[in-house]
């Protein structure tokens, strides 16, 4: 299957209200520009500079999400552009997306990176940490970022129960976390599910998955 088959492939066995977020990432721009002439208007990348070469070359209607561990020296980089960043585990780096986000006059969203993997490897915050950072006075001094969800990235196993358990309690920290209603926090996203759990991840209530490989082929 060439790119345009395989985004096909993919958009036919998820529902109309799940996102697809194209992810580009070590991709050549031809490759991009592949899924973009066959519709698709959201790519993933996790390199901040790579992102920003690839938003100066492409079409200027494209939502451009931030999916990989973000360094806080290198937020400057996308400010301008992104649409939303995946990845967001610390105050520190929340605080620095916002004064950032000041100097362009907009609010940037983010999802909260919430560690369901039991691998230590895993980025992410404890739902504990996470309610505590959202209910926290510094917190609401954040007028130029916007919490709109939740992202989450399973454990690296063949074992389906196992990521199962940790997408429900993805689903789970969102519905425990959800009734906070904020000027700057409003949960509607619930991103997780890759090219090998993405249809698990949509059972388990995922309304934005991932997906690279199963739409440019394999990485090297
Ligand atoms: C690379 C990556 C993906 C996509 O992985 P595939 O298995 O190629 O679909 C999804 N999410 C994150 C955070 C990634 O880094």
């Amino acid at each position: 299957m060439n790119i345009k088959e395989s985004l096909n492939n993919i958009k036919s066995q998820i529902p109309e209200k799940v996102a697809l977020v194209a992810v580009s990432k070590t991709k050549p721009v031809s490759d991009l520009m592949e899924a973009y002439n066959a519709g698709q208007r959201i790519f993933g990348e996790n390199k901040i500079q790579e992102m920003a070469d690839k938003y100066e070359e492409m079409p200027k209607d494209i939502k451009w999400h931030m999916i990989g561990h973000v360094q806080r020296n290198k937020v400057k980089y996308m400010t301008e552009f992104v649409t939303l960043i995946h990845g967001v585990d610390s105050f520190k780096l929340l605080n620095e997306i916002n004064k950032q986000a000041l100097k362009y006059n907009r609010v940037v969203n983010c999802l909260l990176q919430i560690k369901i993997a039991e691998e230590d490897s895993k980025f992410g915050m404890s739902t504990q940490d996470a309610k505590e950072l959202l209910i926290s006075e510094e917190f609401k001094k954040l007028k130029n970022i916007k919490i709109t969800g939740l992202m989450g990235m399973a454990t690296f196993t063949d074992d389906s129960n196992q990521v199962e358990q940790e997408f429900k309690k993805l689903k789970t920290t969102f519905d425990d976390l959800k009734p906070l209603q904020l000027a700057n926090c409003e949960l509607e996203i619930i991103s997780m599910g890759m090219s090998g759990d993405f249809k698990l991840a949509i059972d388990c209530g995922s309304n934005m998955i991932r997906v690279g490989s199963s739409i440019f082929g394999a990485r090297n």
